[in-house]
């Protein structure tokens, strides 16, 4: 399939070129390839899909875009995975340096618009979009990595429970 123009390879494309021709791109992600995903805690068989619409904004790069996906995640009350599905929009204009206040409501992104990295800003909106504390919904939680609470509280008086409180909240 002939690659669209400014679009060097998988990852990386020619913004000022995509946003002249006013291309969109559509890019799929694996998380072995979102490191700083994984670091975050998204597990195997998480994915996100990518679509930026390029565009010119005062005369630079802007990119209207839409990630999906769905993430693994550890659930923080059973500890066994719960698959978060993340669905964001987000516009970014690129950069040379930063500065106070960017028109349009876009996003100013420091980059070189020559390799503009599609994986690095899918990562960044991922991560984005991570929860704070990722939960199965109440009652879907594995039950047999549940502790029952009663033996839990008898046994270790003195253990560490650090979503207990976390518990006691979600169940007001
Ligand atoms: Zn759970």
């Amino acid at each position: 399939m002939p690659r669209p123009p400014g679009v060097s390879n998988d990852q990386q494309v020619d913004a000022d070129v995509c946003a002249r021709a006013g291309s969109t791109i559509e890019r799929h992600f694996s998380v072995e390839q979102l490191p700083r995903l994984q670091e975050a805690g998204a597990l195997d068989g998480s994915r996100i899909d990518v679509r930026l619409r390029f565009s010119l904004f005062d005369d630079r790069p802007a990119v209207d875009g839409k990630s999906s996906g769905t993430l693994s995640l550890r659930c923080q009350r059973c500890l066994q995975p719960v698959a978060v599905p993340i669905e964001e929009q987000f516009q970014v204009i690129l950069v040379q340096q930063e500065s106070a206040d960017e028109p349009g409501g876009y996003e100013p992104v420091v980059a070189d618009p020559a390799h503009f990295d599609v994986r690095w800003l899918a990562e960044e909106q991922a991560l984005l979009a991570l929860p704070l504390v990722p939960l199965h919904a109440v009652g879907e939680c594995e039950e047999a990595a549940m502790p029952p609470l009663g033996i839990e509280e008898g046994a270790s008086p003195g253990a560490q429970r650090p979503f207990r409180n976390l518990r006691d909240l979600l169940e007001k």
